[in-house]
């Protein structure tokens, strides 16, 4: 039988909750994005906020924050944390910034779990080939290069938090996981300026949390490699994860049709052959930036036995078009509007 008298109580204390909630005056939740180039890309960083001016102060710092990465990783700029490693390559350790020996751990961490796939040594062979200028280097000249390209040849002193390259001619290039620690940085700023939510975009790789002012999950696009920029091959919800994608069509030139890409194998210095893009959700950007590149240059097979032993959220792109998705991603994926 329905008690009634618990019945009403929990009538009023419902109309309690509205009356607290209606009279609450609650400034309004907006969104607002800002974009600039950094680290040789576009950045976007989004977030939610009842005021304009905050949210400005806090994307401003978090872009700040990407900005100072930019200047010590970069190997543009002669004076980068990186390029003084590669400088005393064969000769000193470098004493870096923490941020910068963190993320030099963790690429040597992704390079021993994909076995050399990922490897960011792989500085000597970038340098050879020039995807704007169509460069495609001599085979000869990458054979000369190939044995400088070693994961295992970085030596660490944790005591001062140091690095060198152990063979002079090595050089460190972080170009495939430093936007995605980059964007889990830039969040960590946010979150500490009081942002609840937002998006940090550095180009491929993505970094979202908390909701949307509706309450909903972001929504984060998945290209489709042959398509236009705005061709999607899928929509994922997000809710505090990040989301890389390493493709073929970044950056690239073709010559008698093949495609020479800026995803190198290590073992051949050429392009890593089998895919056309491989996307990686995870909890972490610097992980999904660095394995949706290894996952690439690994290939089909071994790419797959890496997704599985680590049970990775994947999105893989065949070179034939073809897509296979792991579950535990599928469960993510949203239904389009077509
Ligand atoms: P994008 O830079 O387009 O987002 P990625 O994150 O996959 O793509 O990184 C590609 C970059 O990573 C290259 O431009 C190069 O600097 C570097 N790179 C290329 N091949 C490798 C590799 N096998 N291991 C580590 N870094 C690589
Ligand atoms: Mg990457």
């Amino acid at each position: 039988m329905l008690n009634f008298t618990l019945l009403k109580k929990s009538h009023i204390l419902f109309l309690l909750v509205i009356l607290i909630y209606g009279c609450s005056h609650e400034p309004q939740l907006k969104v607002y994005k800002k974009f600039r180039i950094v680290m040789d890309t576009v950045v976007t960083i989004t977030v939610v906020s009842p005021s304009e001016k905050d949210a400005e102060t806090a994307i401003n710092a978090a872009f700040s924050v990407i900005e100072r990465l930019d200047k010590s990783l970069s190997v543009f700029s002669p004076d980068s944390e990186i390029s003084k490693i590669n400088k005393s390559a064969g000769v000193d350790f470098v004493k870096v910034s923490e941020d910068t020996y963190q993320l030099i751990n963790a690429a040597i961490k992704i390079a021993q779990v994909s076995d050399g796939a990922f490897d960011p040594t792989i500085g000597p062979i970038v340098n050879l080939w020039d995807f704007v200028k169509k460069v495609k280097p001599h085979p000869d000249k990458i054979r000369d290069r190939l044995s400088l390209v070693n994961y295992k040849d970085v030596l660490f002193d944790d005591s001062d938090m140091s690095v060198k390259l152990k063979n002079k001619g090595m050089a460190l290039d972080l170009g495939g996981i430093a936007k995605g620690f980059a964007a889990d940085k830039a969040v960590l700023s946010l979150k500490t300026s009081g942002i609840k939510a937002g998006i940090v975009a550095c180009a491929g790789d993505i970094k979202v949390f908390g909701k949307k002012p509706d309450m909903k999950n972001w929504l984060v696009g998945i290209r489709s490699p042959r398509g236009k920029p705005e061709d999607l091959n899928a929509v994922l919800s997000l809710n505090d994860l990040a989301v890389s994608t390493s493709g073929d069509y970044e950056r690239y030139f073709i010559i008698n049709d093949i495609r020479y890409h800026h995803l190198l194998d290590p073992k051949t210095g050429s392009p890593a052959i089998g895919f056309q893009s491989v996307s990686i959700v995870n909890t972490q950007g610097v992980n999904t930036d660095s394995l949706s590149t290894a996952v690439f240059v690994l290939g089909p097979q071994k790419g797959l036995e890496l997704v599985n032993k680590m049970k990775l959220m994947a999105y893989m792109v065949y070179s034939d078009g073809s897509v296979y998705v792991t579950d535990n991603l599928k469960e993510l994926i949203v239904p389009m509007d077509k």
